[in-house]
Protein backbone atom coordinates (compact mmCIF):
# COMPACT_ATOMS: atom_id res chain seq x y z
CA UNK A 1 0.00 0.00 0.00
CA UNK A 2 1.35 3.22 -1.01
CA UNK A 3 0.85 6.55 0.83
CA UNK A 4 -2.14 8.95 -0.05
CA UNK A 5 -1.89 11.16 -2.97
CA UNK A 6 0.45 13.66 -2.61
CA UNK A 7 2.66 12.81 0.15
CA UNK A 8 5.38 10.93 0.77
CA UNK A 9 7.24 8.57 3.06
CA UNK A 10 10.98 9.48 4.31
CA UNK A 11 13.51 6.97 4.57
CA UNK A 12 16.36 7.39 7.58
CA UNK A 13 18.68 8.63 4.75
CA UNK A 14 16.36 11.42 3.61
CA UNK A 15 15.34 12.16 6.71
CA UNK A 16 18.89 12.87 8.25
CA UNK A 17 19.25 15.45 5.48
CA UNK A 18 15.97 17.00 6.44
CA UNK A 19 16.77 17.17 10.13
CA UNK A 20 20.51 18.95 9.04
CA UNK A 21 18.23 21.46 7.40
CA UNK A 22 16.31 22.00 9.47
CA UNK A 23 19.14 22.36 12.39
CA UNK A 24 20.80 24.82 9.90
CA UNK A 25 17.43 27.09 9.29
CA UNK A 26 16.24 27.05 12.91
CA UNK A 27 19.95 28.28 13.90
CA UNK A 28 19.67 31.00 11.37
CA UNK A 29 16.14 31.92 13.04
CA UNK A 30 17.42 32.02 16.17
CA UNK A 31 20.66 34.18 15.62
CA UNK A 32 17.81 37.25 14.42
CA UNK A 33 16.11 36.65 17.52
CA UNK A 34 12.80 34.92 16.48
CA UNK A 35 11.49 32.52 18.93
CA UNK A 36 9.77 29.19 17.75
CA UNK A 37 5.81 28.61 18.18
CA UNK A 38 3.49 25.97 17.16
CA UNK A 39 0.06 26.05 16.43
CA UNK A 40 -2.27 22.91 15.22
CA UNK A 41 -2.04 20.51 12.41
CA UNK A 42 -5.31 21.49 11.79
CA UNK A 43 -7.56 24.97 12.88
CA UNK A 44 -11.55 25.70 12.66
CA UNK A 45 -12.16 26.46 8.90
CA UNK A 46 -13.80 29.78 9.52
CA UNK A 47 -10.05 31.21 10.02
CA UNK A 48 -8.92 30.44 6.62
CA UNK A 49 -12.50 31.40 4.95
CA UNK A 50 -11.99 34.78 6.73
CA UNK A 51 -8.36 35.01 5.22
CA UNK A 52 -8.51 34.40 1.84
CA UNK A 53 -12.19 34.37 0.94
CA UNK A 54 -14.56 31.25 0.48
CA UNK A 55 -12.70 30.26 -2.98
CA UNK A 56 -9.99 28.55 -0.45
CA UNK A 57 -12.13 25.86 0.21
CA UNK A 58 -11.34 23.88 -2.99
CA UNK A 59 -7.56 24.26 -2.12
CA UNK A 60 -7.73 22.53 1.19
CA UNK A 61 -8.71 19.47 3.24
CA UNK A 62 -11.87 20.66 5.04
CA UNK A 63 -13.67 18.10 6.98
CA UNK A 64 -16.20 17.86 9.96
CA UNK A 65 -15.39 16.10 13.64
CA UNK A 66 -17.47 13.67 15.23
CA UNK A 67 -19.23 17.04 17.15
CA UNK A 68 -20.03 18.74 13.84
CA UNK A 69 -16.89 20.98 13.75
CA UNK A 70 -15.99 22.66 10.73
CA UNK A 71 -12.38 21.76 10.38
CA UNK A 72 -9.59 22.34 7.86
CA UNK A 73 -5.47 21.06 7.74
CA UNK A 74 -3.82 24.22 7.55
CA UNK A 75 -2.98 25.18 4.24
CA UNK A 76 -0.10 27.89 5.63
CA UNK A 77 1.18 29.31 8.89
CA UNK A 78 0.57 32.94 8.95
CA UNK A 79 -3.23 33.01 9.84
CA UNK A 80 -2.64 30.66 12.91
CA UNK A 81 0.37 32.46 13.63
CA UNK A 82 -1.76 35.49 13.97
CA UNK A 83 -4.95 34.06 15.58
CA UNK A 84 -2.20 32.63 18.29
CA UNK A 85 -1.24 36.12 18.51
CA UNK A 86 -4.45 37.97 18.65
CA UNK A 87 -5.57 35.01 21.54
CA UNK A 88 -2.40 35.18 23.45
CA UNK A 89 0.66 37.26 22.57
CA UNK A 90 -0.10 40.73 22.02
CA UNK A 91 0.88 41.85 25.33
CA UNK A 92 4.53 40.63 24.19
CA UNK A 93 6.98 43.39 24.05
CA UNK A 94 7.37 44.48 20.34
CA UNK A 95 8.46 44.35 17.78
CA UNK A 96 7.69 40.35 18.11
CA UNK A 97 9.79 38.14 16.35
CA UNK A 98 8.41 34.45 15.67
CA UNK A 99 9.23 31.81 13.51
CA UNK A 100 7.63 28.17 13.08
CA UNK A 101 8.33 24.85 10.96
CA UNK A 102 5.65 22.31 10.28
CA UNK A 103 3.26 20.38 7.93
CA UNK A 104 0.87 22.39 5.68
CA UNK A 105 -1.46 20.36 3.62
CA UNK A 106 -3.15 21.62 0.43
CA UNK A 107 -5.64 20.03 -2.20
CA UNK A 108 -3.19 20.92 -5.14
CA UNK A 109 -2.78 18.68 -8.18
CA UNK A 110 0.37 16.96 -6.99
CA UNK A 111 3.21 17.49 -9.38
CA UNK A 112 7.29 17.99 -8.96
CA UNK A 113 7.77 20.06 -6.69
CA UNK A 114 3.95 19.83 -5.60
CA UNK A 115 2.55 17.83 -2.75
CA UNK A 116 -0.69 17.81 -1.08
CA UNK A 117 1.47 17.69 2.47
CA UNK A 118 4.79 19.47 2.47
CA UNK A 119 6.75 21.86 5.18
CA UNK A 120 7.60 25.43 6.12
CA UNK A 121 9.37 27.11 7.87
CA UNK A 122 8.74 31.28 8.11
CA UNK A 123 8.56 33.71 10.32
CA UNK A 124 6.23 36.90 11.46
CA UNK A 125 7.84 40.15 12.84
CA UNK A 126 4.86 41.77 14.30
CA UNK A 127 4.90 45.46 15.14
CA UNK A 128 7.58 47.06 12.67
CA UNK A 129 6.49 47.87 9.37
CA UNK A 130 9.54 50.13 8.94
CA UNK A 131 12.14 49.75 5.65
CA UNK A 132 14.72 49.00 7.92
CA UNK A 133 13.28 45.85 9.54
CA UNK A 134 11.70 44.76 6.10
CA UNK A 135 15.36 44.94 5.37
CA UNK A 136 16.42 42.61 7.80
CA UNK A 137 14.17 40.44 7.49
CA UNK A 138 14.86 40.26 3.49
CA UNK A 139 18.56 39.68 4.34
CA UNK A 140 17.49 37.42 6.87
CA UNK A 141 15.71 35.39 3.66
CA UNK A 142 18.48 35.22 1.66
CA UNK A 143 20.89 33.84 4.48
CA UNK A 144 18.77 30.86 4.66
CA UNK A 145 19.38 29.59 0.95
CA UNK A 146 23.29 31.14 1.75
CA UNK A 147 23.53 28.65 4.49
CA UNK A 148 22.09 25.33 2.87
CA UNK A 149 24.58 26.90 -0.05
CA UNK A 150 22.14 27.11 -2.42
CA UNK A 151 23.73 29.90 -4.65
CA UNK A 152 21.74 30.37 -7.35
CA UNK A 153 18.14 32.03 -6.42
CA UNK A 154 16.78 35.15 -7.12
CA UNK A 155 15.17 37.51 -4.51
CA UNK A 156 12.35 39.68 -6.43
CA UNK A 157 11.18 42.77 -4.12
CA UNK A 158 7.74 44.59 -5.19
CA UNK A 159 5.83 47.09 -3.22
CA UNK A 160 1.74 47.00 -3.44
CA UNK A 161 1.76 50.68 -2.92
CA UNK A 162 2.93 50.75 -6.59
CA UNK A 163 0.47 48.35 -8.42
CA UNK A 164 -2.35 50.04 -6.67
CA UNK A 165 -1.28 53.94 -7.47
CA UNK A 166 -1.02 52.86 -11.22
CA UNK A 167 -4.23 51.36 -11.27
CA UNK A 168 -5.97 54.31 -9.60
CA UNK A 169 -4.63 56.33 -11.84
CA UNK A 170 -6.11 54.16 -14.86
CA UNK A 171 -9.21 54.68 -12.99
CA UNK A 172 -9.73 51.28 -10.54
CA UNK A 173 -10.06 53.64 -7.15
CA UNK A 174 -11.60 51.09 -4.91
CA UNK A 175 -10.27 47.80 -3.44
CA UNK A 176 -12.95 46.23 -4.77
CA UNK A 177 -12.14 47.36 -8.51
CA UNK A 178 -8.74 46.41 -8.45
CA UNK A 179 -8.78 42.88 -6.75
CA UNK A 180 -9.31 41.12 -10.09
CA UNK A 181 -6.43 43.31 -11.75
CA UNK A 182 -4.77 42.15 -8.98
CA UNK A 183 -5.28 38.28 -9.71
CA UNK A 184 -4.22 38.90 -12.88
CA UNK A 185 -1.01 40.66 -12.55
CA UNK A 186 -0.66 37.94 -9.79
CA UNK A 187 -0.81 35.11 -12.13
CA UNK A 188 1.43 37.31 -14.96
CA UNK A 189 -2.21 36.59 -17.02
CA UNK A 190 -1.14 39.56 -19.76
CA UNK A 191 -3.59 39.12 -22.24
CA UNK A 192 -6.49 38.98 -20.04
CA UNK A 193 -4.95 41.71 -18.08
CA UNK A 194 -4.71 43.84 -21.89
CA UNK A 195 -8.56 42.74 -22.99
CA UNK A 196 -9.54 43.51 -19.39
CA UNK A 197 -8.14 47.49 -19.63
CA UNK A 198 -9.28 47.90 -23.22
CA UNK A 199 -11.96 50.79 -22.34
CA UNK A 200 -9.24 52.72 -20.42
CA UNK A 201 -6.31 52.14 -23.31
CA UNK A 202 -9.02 54.11 -25.24
CA UNK A 203 -8.91 56.82 -23.44
CA UNK A 204 -5.37 56.50 -21.68
CA UNK A 205 -3.25 54.82 -23.82
CA UNK A 206 -0.25 56.56 -22.93
CA UNK A 207 -0.96 55.20 -19.32
CA UNK A 208 -1.87 52.09 -19.97
CA UNK A 209 1.09 51.51 -22.20
CA UNK A 210 3.62 52.30 -19.60
CA UNK A 211 1.64 50.80 -16.99
CA UNK A 212 2.48 47.33 -18.88
CA UNK A 213 6.30 48.41 -19.13
CA UNK A 214 6.31 47.77 -15.06
CA UNK A 215 5.94 44.17 -16.45
CA UNK A 216 9.54 44.86 -17.85
CA UNK A 217 11.61 46.48 -15.24
CA UNK A 218 14.04 45.14 -13.10
CA UNK A 219 16.18 48.28 -11.91
CA UNK A 220 15.46 51.44 -9.31
CA UNK A 221 16.56 53.81 -11.12
CA UNK A 222 14.06 52.68 -14.30
CA UNK A 223 11.41 52.32 -12.29
CA UNK A 224 12.00 55.91 -10.52
CA UNK A 225 10.88 57.36 -14.53
CA UNK A 226 7.62 55.39 -14.31
CA UNK A 227 6.64 56.88 -10.58
CA UNK A 228 2.62 57.60 -10.80
CA UNK A 229 0.95 59.17 -8.19
CA UNK A 230 2.03 59.67 -4.55
CA UNK A 231 1.34 56.28 -3.15
CA UNK A 232 3.47 55.02 -5.79
CA UNK A 233 6.17 57.39 -5.10
CA UNK A 234 5.95 56.52 -1.97
CA UNK A 235 6.33 52.66 -2.85
CA UNK A 236 9.38 53.72 -4.33
CA UNK A 237 11.38 55.46 -1.56
CA UNK A 238 10.29 52.38 0.95
CA UNK A 239 11.82 49.72 -1.16
CA UNK A 240 14.62 52.09 -2.02
CA UNK A 241 15.57 51.96 1.56
CA UNK A 242 15.28 48.50 1.89
CA UNK A 243 17.56 48.08 -1.10
CA UNK A 244 19.77 50.41 0.43
CA UNK A 245 19.99 48.81 4.23
CA UNK A 246 20.35 45.73 2.34
CA UNK A 247 23.38 46.45 1.12
CA UNK A 248 24.74 47.74 4.36
CA UNK A 249 24.20 43.97 5.81
CA UNK A 250 26.63 43.03 3.17
CA UNK A 251 23.57 41.72 1.06
CA UNK A 252 24.53 40.26 -2.77
CA UNK A 253 22.69 42.79 -4.49
CA UNK A 254 22.68 40.84 -7.48
CA UNK A 255 20.07 38.15 -6.26
CA UNK A 256 18.10 40.71 -5.83
CA UNK A 257 16.16 42.60 -7.94
CA UNK A 258 12.75 44.70 -8.24
CA UNK A 259 9.67 43.40 -9.67
CA UNK A 260 6.82 45.83 -9.51
CA UNK A 261 4.39 43.32 -10.56
CA UNK A 262 4.31 40.93 -7.78
CA UNK A 263 0.75 41.45 -6.52
CA UNK A 264 0.03 38.55 -4.21
CA UNK A 265 -4.00 38.69 -4.57
CA UNK A 266 -4.94 38.68 -1.38
CA UNK A 267 -6.42 42.37 0.52
CA UNK A 268 -4.91 42.18 3.51
CA UNK A 269 -0.94 42.75 2.19
CA UNK A 270 -0.41 46.12 2.93
CA UNK A 271 3.10 46.86 1.45
CA UNK A 272 6.49 45.44 0.82
CA UNK A 273 5.77 41.35 -1.33
CA UNK A 274 8.43 39.30 -2.53
CA UNK A 275 9.35 35.82 -3.64
CA UNK A 276 12.54 34.59 -4.14
CA UNK A 277 12.87 31.60 -6.86
CA UNK A 278 15.55 28.89 -7.72
CA UNK A 279 15.32 29.51 -11.09
CA UNK A 280 16.85 25.86 -12.62
CA UNK A 281 13.68 24.31 -10.68
CA UNK A 282 11.27 25.17 -14.06
CA UNK A 283 7.25 25.51 -12.95
CA UNK A 284 7.63 24.98 -9.26
CA UNK A 285 10.49 27.18 -8.81
CA UNK A 286 9.54 29.39 -6.16
CA UNK A 287 10.97 28.70 -2.58
CA UNK A 288 9.51 31.08 -0.88
CA UNK A 289 7.03 33.93 -0.51
CA UNK A 290 6.10 36.71 2.15
CA UNK A 291 5.29 40.09 2.41
CA UNK A 292 3.90 43.24 4.95
CA UNK A 293 0.13 42.15 5.69
CA UNK A 294 -2.29 43.22 8.55
CA UNK A 295 -4.40 40.45 9.15
CA UNK A 296 -6.58 42.21 12.21
CA UNK A 297 -9.47 42.78 10.72
CA UNK A 298 -10.28 38.75 10.61
CA UNK A 299 -9.74 38.64 14.04
CA UNK A 300 -12.20 41.95 14.81
CA UNK A 301 -8.79 43.89 16.33
CA UNK A 302 -7.29 46.99 15.71
CA UNK A 303 -5.01 47.17 12.91
CA UNK A 304 -1.16 45.20 13.96
CA UNK A 305 1.59 45.93 11.25
CA UNK A 306 3.20 42.14 10.37
CA UNK A 307 5.55 41.22 7.88
CA UNK A 308 6.18 37.73 7.36
CA UNK A 309 7.59 35.25 4.91
CA UNK A 310 7.23 31.35 4.33
CA UNK A 311 10.18 29.27 2.75
CA UNK A 312 9.08 25.92 1.09
CA UNK A 313 11.59 23.03 3.01
CA UNK A 314 10.97 20.38 0.21
CA UNK A 315 11.84 22.55 -2.50
CA UNK A 316 14.84 23.34 -1.07
CA UNK A 317 15.80 20.16 -0.70
CA UNK A 318 14.95 19.37 -4.21
CA UNK A 319 16.75 22.74 -5.17
CA UNK A 320 19.90 21.29 -3.33
CA UNK A 321 20.00 18.13 -4.94
CA UNK A 322 19.64 19.65 -8.87
CA UNK A 323 22.16 22.01 -7.91
CA UNK A 324 24.43 18.34 -6.94
CA UNK A 325 25.11 19.22 -3.78
CA UNK A 326 22.52 17.67 -1.63
CA UNK A 327 22.18 18.60 1.84
CA UNK A 328 24.91 16.71 3.94
CA UNK A 329 23.53 14.92 6.82
CA UNK A 330 23.64 10.86 7.14
CA UNK A 331 22.50 8.32 9.55
CA UNK A 332 25.48 5.98 9.35
CA UNK A 333 26.47 4.15 12.40
CA UNK A 334 29.25 5.06 14.51
CA UNK A 335 29.99 1.60 16.08
CA UNK A 336 28.57 -2.07 15.94
CA UNK A 337 29.69 -3.92 19.83
CA UNK A 338 29.14 -7.68 19.92
CA UNK A 339 30.09 -10.01 22.67
CA UNK A 340 31.78 -13.23 20.60
CA UNK A 341 31.68 -14.96 23.53
CA UNK A 342 29.20 -15.82 25.79
CA UNK A 343 31.08 -15.14 29.01
CA UNK A 344 31.53 -11.62 27.49
CA UNK A 345 28.03 -9.75 27.35
CA UNK A 346 28.06 -8.20 30.53
CA UNK A 347 31.72 -6.23 29.21
CA UNK A 348 30.19 -5.55 25.90
CA UNK A 349 26.34 -3.99 27.41
CA UNK A 350 29.36 -1.97 29.42
CA UNK A 351 31.35 -1.02 26.22
CA UNK A 352 28.22 0.31 24.58
CA UNK A 353 27.29 1.89 27.49
CA UNK A 354 30.37 3.58 27.97
CA UNK A 355 30.28 5.01 23.88
CA UNK A 356 27.26 5.81 24.22
CA UNK A 357 27.59 8.07 26.96
CA UNK A 358 30.94 9.29 24.93
CA UNK A 359 27.81 10.36 22.09
CA UNK A 360 28.44 7.60 20.16
CA UNK A 361 25.30 6.15 17.93
CA UNK A 362 25.88 2.66 18.76
CA UNK A 363 24.30 -0.95 17.70
CA UNK A 364 24.66 -3.49 19.84
CA UNK A 365 24.41 -7.24 19.13
CA UNK A 366 22.02 -8.59 22.04
CA UNK A 367 23.61 -12.01 22.40
CA UNK A 368 26.59 -13.66 21.17
CA UNK A 369 27.36 -13.94 17.64
CA UNK A 370 30.27 -15.26 15.15
CA UNK A 371 32.34 -12.16 14.15
CA UNK A 372 31.71 -12.95 10.67
CA UNK A 373 28.32 -12.54 11.47
CA UNK A 374 29.16 -9.20 12.46
CA UNK A 375 31.11 -8.02 10.07
CA UNK A 376 28.71 -8.44 7.65
CA UNK A 377 26.02 -6.63 9.29
CA UNK A 378 28.52 -3.83 10.31
CA UNK A 379 28.68 -3.57 6.29
CA UNK A 380 24.82 -3.78 5.64
CA UNK A 381 24.64 -0.88 8.63
CA UNK A 382 27.61 0.75 6.71
CA UNK A 383 29.34 1.24 10.75
CA UNK A 384 32.59 2.95 10.60
CA UNK A 385 34.06 0.45 13.61
CA UNK A 386 33.15 -2.63 15.06
CA UNK A 387 34.16 -3.75 18.75
CA UNK A 388 34.19 -7.25 19.60
CA UNK A 389 35.04 -9.57 22.63
CA UNK A 390 35.39 -12.96 23.08
CA UNK A 391 36.99 -15.01 25.10
CA UNK A 392 40.63 -14.14 24.46
CA UNK A 393 39.70 -10.70 25.17
CA UNK A 394 37.81 -10.62 27.98
CA UNK A 395 40.92 -12.63 30.08
CA UNK A 396 43.37 -9.26 28.58
CA UNK A 397 40.64 -7.15 29.42
CA UNK A 398 40.95 -5.45 26.24
CA UNK A 399 38.20 -4.88 23.52
CA UNK A 400 39.09 -5.85 19.35
CA UNK A 401 38.95 -2.98 17.70
CA UNK A 402 38.28 -3.10 13.51
CA UNK A 403 38.26 0.48 11.56
CA UNK A 404 35.90 -1.15 8.65
CA UNK A 405 37.21 1.38 6.29
CA UNK A 406 40.82 -0.14 6.48
CA UNK A 407 40.19 -3.06 7.51
CA UNK A 408 42.90 -2.59 10.55
CA UNK A 409 42.56 -4.15 13.71
CA UNK A 410 43.94 -3.02 17.14
CA UNK A 411 43.16 -4.32 20.79
CA UNK A 412 42.53 -1.12 23.16
CA UNK A 413 41.67 -1.60 26.90
CA UNK A 414 37.88 -0.27 28.11
CA UNK A 415 39.66 3.49 29.74
CA UNK A 416 41.30 3.96 25.97
CA UNK A 417 38.29 2.62 24.03
CA UNK A 418 36.30 6.42 23.79
CA UNK A 419 39.23 7.95 22.65
CA UNK A 420 40.16 5.25 20.35
CA UNK A 421 36.52 5.31 18.59
CA UNK A 422 37.05 9.26 18.32
CA UNK A 423 40.27 8.86 16.52
CA UNK A 424 38.67 6.50 13.86
CA UNK A 425 35.64 8.19 13.58
CA UNK A 426 36.97 11.53 12.96
CA UNK A 427 34.93 13.51 15.23
P1 LIG B 1 2.87 30.29 -0.11
O1 LIG B 1 2.32 30.12 1.30
O2 LIG B 1 1.92 29.80 -1.18
O3 LIG B 1 3.46 31.64 -0.35
O4 LIG B 1 4.08 29.26 -0.18
C1 LIG B 1 5.32 29.48 0.42
C2 LIG B 1 6.28 28.44 -0.10
O5 LIG B 1 5.83 27.14 0.25
C3 LIG B 1 6.36 28.41 -1.61
O6 LIG B 1 7.30 29.34 -2.07
C4 LIG B 1 6.80 26.99 -1.88
O7 LIG B 1 8.20 26.86 -1.79
C5 LIG B 1 6.16 26.22 -0.77
N1 LIG B 1 4.94 25.53 -1.24
C6 LIG B 1 3.72 26.06 -1.44
N2 LIG B 1 2.85 25.12 -1.86
C7 LIG B 1 3.54 23.96 -1.93
C8 LIG B 1 3.20 22.62 -2.30
N3 LIG B 1 1.97 22.27 -2.66
N4 LIG B 1 4.19 21.68 -2.25
C9 LIG B 1 5.44 22.01 -1.88
N5 LIG B 1 5.81 23.25 -1.52
C10 LIG B 1 4.88 24.22 -1.54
Amino acid sequence: MQPPRGTRDFGPNEMAQRRRLEALWRDEFRRYNYREIQTPTFEEIELFLAKSGPGIRDEIYDFKDKSGRELALRPELTAPSMRFYFADLKMEPKPLRLFYFGPCYRYDRPQAGRYREFWQMGCELIGDNSPEAHAELLFLALRLFEKADLKDVKLRVGHLGFLRGWLKRLGYATSAEQSPLMRLIDKKELEKLKAALEPVARSKPDDVRNFFELFTIESFEQIKLLAGDAESQGAIAHLVRVRDVLASFGADLSKVRLDPTIARGLEYYTGLVFELDAPQLGAEKQLLGGGAYDLSAVFGQPPVDAVGFAAGFDRTLIALEKHGHPMAGSDALDVIVAPIDPAAQVAAVRAASLLRAAGRSVELEPRPVAVRKVLARATGLKARVAVFLGSKELERGVYAVKDLASGAQTEVSEAALADEIRRLVGH
